[in-house]
């Protein structure tokens, strides 16, 4: 039997995805192949990026160790992809001691993802764009709550007990809900009053949730109206500073905290290492996620430009990613054997909303009608697929 070595690189929700999958299809007998299959990540950890609202508000956990989710047959190497050379078939690393070094593959899967838009540091606030930035928003509200207590001048009072979120993609209103219920949860502990507690939701679009119907978004801003969000349309934050915030229509707003939730990025790792990207920075795919020029070379997740064969671009989310990762399995099996490979076939239109412990919104639309699931239910599925995304089901 032949041995080949697959490497997967990341280890987020495309990638882990890809590890179980390709595993699962070659670990059937009637393969004539022997995969090797290795995960490289620059951290150990699985890192949930769909919950970092979670420690930002209370003290979630939100990362799995690789070595839990595949504690045998895969091996894991904790490091940072430098340089890919396609035709020696070989990638070179930075481990985690800062050591060089080099692995040969036979075939490799780019799941290098995409990173968090942040504005310019002049602009102040605090992007929610990594583990530690979510922290430090939840050290930044509980500080400010704990001065609140002790202030007697009102209006700073209530700059202290007043956050704005710049971005109201599901990031912004994932957080908002999020935020409402825990800050004013500790606000009554402290003794302060929790309707004190004001959290604005600024949205440069007119609407929530421009991706689906408007009746979604006006569902979403009424539930999280309800968490006590206040939402304002068609503005842009234009920078927090010492606590004062500049908005598009010339206003200011006194606040005691900014959080910016801005969206996505590709990952600018993909040109310094040698992959084949469009003119926005994504890898240039076709349309069994080959990658351009690049022999027994792979890419899928939020780093890959892949399109349905009616031209439409797959979204950046997760259920995306994990679809995509089942299909990528069984175009390697094909790829491999000489039979004719699985194409890219989009995915339904599914969202959904966690909005606060136990509520949510999810919405899906089959054969030209909307299905809209809220409250208990909606969370449910919200959080089914946050598990089965990160292969805890
Ligand atoms: C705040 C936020 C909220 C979101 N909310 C939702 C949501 O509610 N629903 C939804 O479906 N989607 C959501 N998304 C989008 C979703 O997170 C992405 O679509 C998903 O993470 C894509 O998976 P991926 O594996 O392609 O990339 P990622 O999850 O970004 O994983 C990339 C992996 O590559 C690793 N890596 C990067 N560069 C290197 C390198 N050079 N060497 C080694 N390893 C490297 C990283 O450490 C990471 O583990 C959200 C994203 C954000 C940021």
């Amino acid at each position: 039997m032949k041995e080949l070595t697959c490497i997967v690189v990341g280890g987020g929700y495309a990638g882990i995805n890809a590890v179980k999958a390709i595993r699962k299809t070659f670990s059937s007998e009637a393969h004539q192949f022997l995969i090797r299959i290795v995960l490289i990540d620059k951290n150990s950890y699985h890192l949930r990026k769909v919950l970092l609202f979670k420690p930002a508000a209370g003290n979630d956990d939100i990362i799995i160790p690789l070595a839990r989710l595949f504690p045998e047959g895969i091996e894991l190497i904790q490091a940072t992809v430098t340089k890919i050379e396609r035709e020696a078939r070989r990638l070179y690393y930075k481990d985690s001691e800062g050591n060089e070094n080099f692995i040969n593959y036979n075939v490799l899967v780019m799941t290098l993802g995409s990173i968090i838009r942040k504005p310019d540091t002049q602009q102040g606030g605090v992007a929610l764009a990594s583990l530690e930035e979510a922290q430090k928003i939840r050290e930044t509200w509980r500080t400010n709550l704990k001065k609140a207590v002790n202030e007697i001048n009102t209006q700073e009072r209530q700059r202290l007990m007043t956050i704005a979120i710049a971005g109201a993609g599901i990031s912004g209103i994932e957080t908002s809900a999020e935020l409402a219920h825990f800050v004013r949860k500790d606000a009554q502990q402290l003794g302060l009053i929790p309707s004190d507690v004001k959290i604005y939701l600024f949205n440069m679009n007119k609407r929530l949730f421009p991706e689906g119907p408007a009746k979604v978004g006006v569902k979403l801003e009424r539930a999280i109206e309800a968490c006590g969000v206040t939402v304002i349309h068609d503005c842009k934050v234009l920078e927090e500073r010492e606590g004062a915030l500049t908005l598009s229509y010339g206003k200011t707003m006194s606040v005691g905290l900014c959080i910016w939730t801005l969206g996505l990025l590709p990952n600018p790792m993909l040109r310094s290492i040698g992959m084949p990207v469009n003119s926005d920075g994504y890898v240039i795919v076709d349309e069994s996620y080959r990658v351009q020029d690049a022999q027994d070379v792979y890419s899928i997740g939020d780093c890959a430009r892949i399109v349905d064969p009616s031209g439409r671009a797959d979204g950046k989310t997760c259920k995306e990613a994990t679809a995509q990762a089942a299909r990528l399995a069984k175009i390697l099996a094909a790829d491999l054997t000489g039979r004719p490979a699985p194409v890219h076939k989009g995915f339904i239109d599914f969202f959904c909303f966690g909005l606060g412990p136990e509520q949510g919104i999810a919405w899906t639309r089959k054969w030209g009608i909307d299905v809209i699931f809220t409250g208990k239910l909606g969370w449910r599925m919200r959080k089914v697929t946050w598990d089965l995304a990160s292969l805890l089901k």
